[in-house]
């Protein structure tokens, strides 16, 4: 994999919210509307005006609001803030590809990545600190679930990559795409998750297609509907196993919500919203779910899948082979076995990428975000602790 240690970095404090401030990141238009209204007294339209300047300028001090009469932008000061993440480090790949570590608070951080491609940017986004899902393949699940992000925490992933990039809505843009494949499960952290997509997809916020914002679930069936029902934003499903002995070991979830279950939510879902297919994802693991009688399963589940839709193309499949960590036990599947396992579907007359990892040299690929600062971080956390202890112990 090649890749690079983290640059030791000791994390700076980040100051606590007030909590008398609103943080308007955490608003979206309806809510920032509401709040214009009926909390500070104004006109919902100045409401759009502020939004503007965040999302489309990436102003964030209301001094520079400068459409904004002073007794507004007083009353701002005083009762709000606009305030993103804290970027706590940088870090460019060498193959274009970009990652953040932002703080989020004392002791949190999260990891975003943007990927660019020729006529794309790409920004893949964390909803959770941690997960909980316990999926046996992906290095975030070692962590366990410390918290939920905040709605301001999600959109201000997009904000501090937007603002690197210079991005300018409707015009020349470089931020195209967003995927909710970072830290975390969106669907367990829905209604900070479906706030931060309103803003994505608003005009007055990021301006992005629905279809170009994608949740990544792990197969919360429930959540699934919900979702159909409130922000329709194209949907990959992680699935790994076409068959539920071998899928409940990979994805513990599938005990509760089997592979039935799920293709049954999808369904529902390409039928009740603009979203006419859905990416089904693959992560490739050698001698695992890699063999020849895999691919004829998953064949046959997204055939029957495309069927029910009644479109032939109701169906992707994302294969991603999968990206080593420490410690884990799985490795990533020969190039043969990829080509191989992407051949079958491709006869099948199932639509197969094989997902290529980028930023390798920043461990930027998929299931590989773990805020690797935090990591040491914990680890100065139990040195200080011992440290302190053994000052306690020789006192
Ligand atoms: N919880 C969500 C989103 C986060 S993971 C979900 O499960 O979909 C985004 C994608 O990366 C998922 O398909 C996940 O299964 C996959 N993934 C996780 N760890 C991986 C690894 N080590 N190598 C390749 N893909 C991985």
């Amino acid at each position: 994999m090649g890749t690079v240690d983290a640059p030791a970095v000791v994390l700076p404090p980040v100051p606590p919210a007030s909590p008398a401030r609103v943080n308007l990141l955490d608003l979206d238009r309806v809510a920032a509307e509401d709040f214009f209204e009926r909390e500070l007294g104004e006109k919902r339209f100045r409401a759009h005006q502020v939004m503007k300047w965040i999302y489309h300028r990436h102003v964030t001090d209301f001094g520079g609001m400068t459409d904004l009469g002073k007794a507004l932008r007083t009353k701002l000061e005083d009762r709000c803030e606009a305030r993103p993440p804290k970027v706590m480090f940088d870090k460019p790949s060498t193959d274009g590809t970009h990652k953040w570590l932002l703080g989020m608070d004392a002791g949190n951080a999260v990891e975003t990545v943007l990927i660019p491609d020729k006529n794309r940017g790409t920004l893949c986004v964390s909803s959770q600190v941690g997960c909980g899902l316990n999926c046996q393949f992906c290095s975030t699940a070692t962590q366990g679930f410390n918290r939920n992000l905040t709605a301001a925490e999600i959109i201000g992933q997009v904000f501090v990559a937007a603002r690197h990039l210079g991005n300018v809505p409707h015009k020349d843009r470089k931020l195209t795409n967003v995927v909710m494949m970072g830290m975390g499960e969106p669907l367990l952290n829905f209604e900070n998750v479906v706030t931060a997509m309103n803003l994505m997809r608003d005009d007055l916020g990021f301006g992005l297609a629905s279809k170009r914002v994608t949740l990544s679930t792990a197969g919360m069936v429930p959540m699934i509907d919900q979702l159909a029902a409130r922000c329709d934003v194209a949907l990959a499903v992680s699935l790994h196993a076409a068959n539920d002995e071998l899928r409940t070991q990979l994805v513990p979830l599938n005990k509760k919500y089997p592979i039935a279950e799920l293709m049954a939510a999808c369904l529902r879902y390409v039928r009740s919203t603009k979203i006419d297919s859905i990416t089904f994802e693959y992560t490739l693991m050698k001698g695992v779910n890699d063999q020849p009688e895999h691919a004829r399963e998953l064949a046959a589940l997204m055939r029957q899948f495309c069927r029910q839709a009644q479109d032939g193309h109701a169906a992707k499949v994302n294969l991603i082979p999968f990206n080593p960590f420490p410690g884990t036990r799985f490795e990533r599947s020969g190039e043969t076995e990829i080509r191989a396992f992407q051949k079958k579907l491709l006869d099948a007359g199932i639509l197969t990428m094989v997902r290529r990892t980028r930023g390798d040299d920043i461990d930027a690929a998929c299931g590989q975000l773990k805020g690797q600062v935090m990591d040491k971080t914990r680890r100065q956390a139990e040195f200080r602790r011992k440290l302190e202890g053994s000052a306690d112990a020789a006192a």
